[in-house]
């Protein structure tokens, strides 16, 4: 599971796809439950890519 800012959402996806081979779930983040960061930069996360 990757978490990403809205800017890095596509790198993210790429990610997914090319670690997991397998079809990315992309879901947003509730902005009162946004406590992690981006995994490519300090922002904070907006969205949660994960690996079904
Ligand atoms: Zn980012």
């Amino acid at each position: 599971m990757i978490y990403s800012c809205e800017e890095h959402v596509d790198i993210a996806l790429d990610d997914i796809v090319d670690k997991y081979e397998t079809y990315p779930v992309l879901s947003q983040i509730p902005v009162d439950k946004a406590a992690a960061s981006c995994e490519y930069c300090e922002k904070q996360a907006v969205y949660m890519v994960a690996n079904k």
